[in-house]
């Protein structure tokens, strides 16, 4: 097979050894003579997966018993709207930190159920810094307090947690969940979409505290009640069978890999192979300050842009695969998730020193 380095922001590269046991049980999981895909979700050999799974997951975040795990479909987009149905809890208004593209969708579906306060916005910055707590204006009255921890698109991490007291708060951790250690208890609930850091698409993981779910607000969907998929050990209805046992698998690969501390080790060290590139180069750049660069989304922009087709066309030739920027940004972006090897990050270092010597 062709070494290639996928850099996709999601769905994106799974782990090979994952792939590979995939495909070693792929007709006959465990000697059922089935295939995960032909399993009833309510039979015991799937039962042992889900179950497995959650279990995993508990002890690589080290999430508190107080906290509920679902396995939910409908991307972290339902999460837009099934945060204010579930969260809102008798009031109207809920605060928002507005870091780009990603929190910006949360924003507009938000405000269909209540009224959103900014609490500040990285507009000032050009996106390319997250506002500190202190510039916040938070609202003691809001049902919850959201952000997003990494945009995607943009390439910002926020690596401190914000401080909300009373209020809840809520995070969009699509792009880096599992990717470093979080203290899950300070956070009221956490969601993310599983094409990144996960597994496949078409699983959502909510982890939220029990306490908070149980008290949405009129004509919510059954489908869209956290309580609902809750009490049912989310098989209220039929959840995504396979997604989970392929989550599964990569959390058995992180706990091998030493867990999230040693994870977030190895990610530094990938992050740092880019931007210490770019800040010796004068032909790339990267736009993004220094306290909000994120470990999983890279984006960066060549000195000239007229270059950006010829090297994303000999990036490709050397296996070096979905570099080109958001279409609403351009530029390129390398997402480096937690299967992304070192060596595709140097490979592609290399790639670029070259491009550079021979362009620049
Ligand atoms: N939030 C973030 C931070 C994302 O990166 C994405 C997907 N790229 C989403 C939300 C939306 O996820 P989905 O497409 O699974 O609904």
């Amino acid at each position: 097979m062709t070494q290639i380095y996928n850099f996709s922001a999601g769905p994106a590269v799974l782990p090979k050894e994952v792939l590979q046991q995939a495909s070693n049980e792929m007709l006959d999981w465990h000697g059922s003579g089935m295939s995960v895909m032909e399993m009833s979700h309510r039979g015991k050999e799937f039962i042992s997966i889900a179950n497995e799974a959650e279990a995993d997951l508990r002890e690589l975040m080290n999430i508190p018993a107080n906290y509920k795990v679902l396995f939910l479909q409908g991307g972290a987009h339902a999460q837009f709207s099934m945060i204010p149905m579930n969260l809102l809890r008798g009031k109207d208004t809920a605060d928002y930190l507005d870091t780009g593209i990603w929190a910006q969708k949360a924003i507009e579906e938000a405000a269909r159920y209540c009224k959103v306060n900014v609490v500040a916005s990285g507009k000032d910055h050009q996106y390319f810094r997250v506002p500190q707590q202190s510039q916040w204006k938070l609202n003691p009255d809001a049902a919850y307090v959201h952000y997003t921890s990494n945009e995607t698109i943009g390439g910002l991490e926020v690596f401190w947690t914000p401080q909300t007291g009373h209020v809840p708060l809520v995070v969009d951790m699509s792009s880096h969940i599992l990717s470093r250690p979080v203290d899950v208890s300070q956070f009221g609930l956490i969601y993310a979409g599983a094409q990144k850091n996960i597994g496949p698409a078409g699983l959502t993981i909510v982890i939220v505290r029990e306490d908070l779910i149980g008290q949405t607000i009129a004509g919510t969907p059954t489908m869209f009640d956290y309580k609902i998929h809750a009490d049912n050990g989310s098989m209220y209805n039929t959840p995504p069978t396979y997604g989970i046992y392929m989550a599964g698998l990569v959390f058995k690969w992180l706990k091998a890999k030493g867990g999230l501390a040693a994870v977030e080790k190895l990610n530094i060290e990938k992050a740092a192979l880019l931007y210490d590139y770019f800040d010796s180069s004068d032909f790339y750049n990267s736009p993004i300050a220094e306290e909000n660069r994120s470990r999983m989304n890279v984006p960066f922009t060549l000195k000239d842009s007229a270059l950006d087709a010829e090297f994303l066309k000999q990036a490709e030739a050397n296996g070096l695969l979905q570099l080109k920027g958001h279409r609403l940004l351009g530029g390129m972006r390398a997402s480096i998730y937690n299967a992304m090897p070192i060596e595709g990050v140097q490979a592609l270092v290399a790639f670029m020193q070259d491009f550079a010597r021979t362009r620049g």
